[in-house]
């Protein structure tokens, strides 16, 4: 083992002396504040660079090794070439697509489930199971029991946590989606999924219902004692607030960047921006901290659908959800009101001041909004600019992105490509393209046609099913490409789950009971 470093929290409740082994099996630290690096490592432009010269798995271990992970060296590489394998369907991993000489696309999608969340589910599961090792081995008190890892998914994220914790020793997974709230690719996605410790049940209600009944599930002590004396399971989430989560994203910047000099698109050390379609800000946040580790990223362009929280508060400095609506919109996975690993950025940039953040993250709260202070607003705009797009707009921008340029952009993607031409400056900027347009198929094919969203589709298309229409853009426009063949053969392939419930802790503890049951546990 190398160089361990250690984590402190943003609210700064932890004795600072975590390790990254311990803080990707809490999660969250103990008073509700999230994980981050004590000390961020600096790599010279050189390092930068060759990562375009070895697999995608070595630069990630580089990278890991450089933030002090306290793992062996064989057990990160292991984990790595394992993560970014033959489970990604090119051997670039992420490659990066150049339209012109302004906009390059890094595409983010060429995981098991065809969006962005593939990028950290394959690695963090592998990371999850060797730290639960390594602590069993220290015999360390976190690490007694094994894990039921409880998701709540909008759609992208409890396919991805799925595949990345299927079979996966220490663990099991139950995930919950919004039954008619997700597309039918992500659910026959989610229903299809193969594993001995893995399960799937549908919740009638929306997202943040199927959310609030699950969080209900983890705040409940009777439940917790009950799970780890009869089953000696303890739960944990999979969500982007944990660390081992944010911290593969990292890699994808540094590489690509290494990737757009080997390639000719810029010089070496030249500065870019990069524009990333926004949620929960976990994607951006690793964006900024690649440049803080010496990545030539001068601006992030933070871009947001109707559900424009993120976009308002970096204009304004004014985080306010008081009179806002959540929207469900053609991205979905950015329908979001609280954006928890922003968090995190604010952290990093009001000098790590545990208290300031304690004070914000009351005052939202209690007052569901927040001000932060000028020097932050101020180090914030330094760095960053943000802007939203309406739904018609994000459609319009698929069907001309299409036609100027022979690419077809995902709903969410297209988000960003249009707050990037708005926002950007002299430097070449880098999109984050987080899904497959194939997961979108129905509104892709609106933006293609030209009918705004929720509008029914042109009579030969609107009895098509879900495959039967991705399959009909394929064929019909021939920059689309092929229909990915881990989309293809999802159709007929067996639907082993099915059960919907009540969205309500009950139900879902219910459902826990029933499925430690069946795998006899
Ligand atoms: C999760 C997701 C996002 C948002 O990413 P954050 O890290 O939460 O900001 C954007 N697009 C797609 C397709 C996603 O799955």
């Amino acid at each position: 083992m190398a160089y361990t470093n250690t984590y402190i929290d943003t609210r700064g409740a932890t004795d600072g002396r975590t390790t990254f082994t311990q803080a990707i099996i809490r999660g969250i630290a103990s008073g509700g504040g999230l994980f981050v690096p004590k000390v961020l490592p600096r790599l010279p432009l050189d390092t930068i660079l060759e990562f375009a010269r070895k697999p995608y798995a070595q630069g990630a271990t580089a990278i890991f090794r450089a933030f002090g992970v306290d793992l062996p060296s064989q057990t990160i590489d292991a984990c790595m070439e394992a993560a970014y394998a033959t489970n990604f369907d090119t051997p670039a991993i992420a490659p990066v697509r150049s339209l012109d000489a302004t906009t390059h696309i890094l595409e983010l999608f060429h995981g098991p489930t065809l969006a962005f969340k593939d990028m950290a589910l394959q690695c963090m599961p592998r990371f999850f199971s060797a730290s639960l090792s390594a602590l069993r081995a220290a015999d360390a008190p976190e690490a007694k029991e094994d894990f039921l890892i409880l998701v709540a998914t909008s759609g992208d994220t409890g396919k991805a946590a799925l595949e990345g914790f299927a079979d996966r020793e220490h663990t099991s997974i139950t995930v919950y989606y919004p039954y008619e709230g997700v597309s039918s690719l992500q659910q026959a996605q989610m229903l299809t999924t193969q594993g001995s410790n893995v399960c799937v049940y549908g919740l009638r209600g929306n997202f943040d219902t199927c959310q609030t009944a699950v969080k209900q599930a983890f705040g409940d002590a009777a439940f917790a004692e009950q799970l780890a004396r009869d089953h000696h399971l303890r739960l944990s989430s999979a969500n982007s607030i944990n660390w081992g989560r944010l911290l593969p994203q990292v890699v994808y910047y540094v590489n690509a960047y290494a990737q757009m000099v080997a390639s000719g698109a810029i010089a070496a050390g030249e500065p870019i921006d990069v524009c990333v379609p926004t949620g929960n800000f976990g994607n951006i946040l690793a964006a900024w901290y690649a440049a803080e580790c010496g990545t030539p990223i001068e601006r992030l362009l933070c871009a947001s659908n109707t559900n424009r929280v993120l976009a308002d508060f970096i204009n304004t400095g004014i985080y306010d959800i008081r009179e806002r609506e959540f929207v469900t919109t053609p991205s979905p996975s950015m329908d979001i009101l609280v954006s928890s690993n922003l968090e995190r950025q604010l952290f990093e940039l009001n000098g790590r001041n545990a208290e300031e953040i304690r004070t914000w993250m009351r005052a939202l709260h209690e007052e569901q909004r927040f001000t932060v202070s000028r020097p932050t607003f101020a180090a914030l705009r330094e760095r960053f600019s943000a802007d939203w797009v309406s739904v018609d707009e994000s459609l319009d921008t698929i069907r001309e992105v299409y036609a100027t340029h022979h690419y077809l952009l995902d709903p969410h993607t297209a988000v960003g490509y249009a707050v990037a031409e708005r926002l950007r400056g002299p430097n070449p900027v880098l999109l984050a393209a987080t899904a497959h347009w194939s997961k979108f198929g129905a509104d892709v094919c609106r933006g293609l046609v030209g009918i705004q969203a929720g509008e029914p589709l042109p009579s030969e298309l609107a009895g098509l099913d879900g495959f039967a229409l991705i399959r009909y853009i394929a064929a019909h426009y021939e920059y689309a490409g092929e229909v990915p063949p881990r989309m293809a053969e999802l159709e007929g392939k067996e639907q082993r789950f099915g059960e919907v419930f009540e969205a309500n802790v009950e139900a879902v503890e219910a459902s826990v009971e029933e499925f430690l049951r069946n795998i006899g546990r």
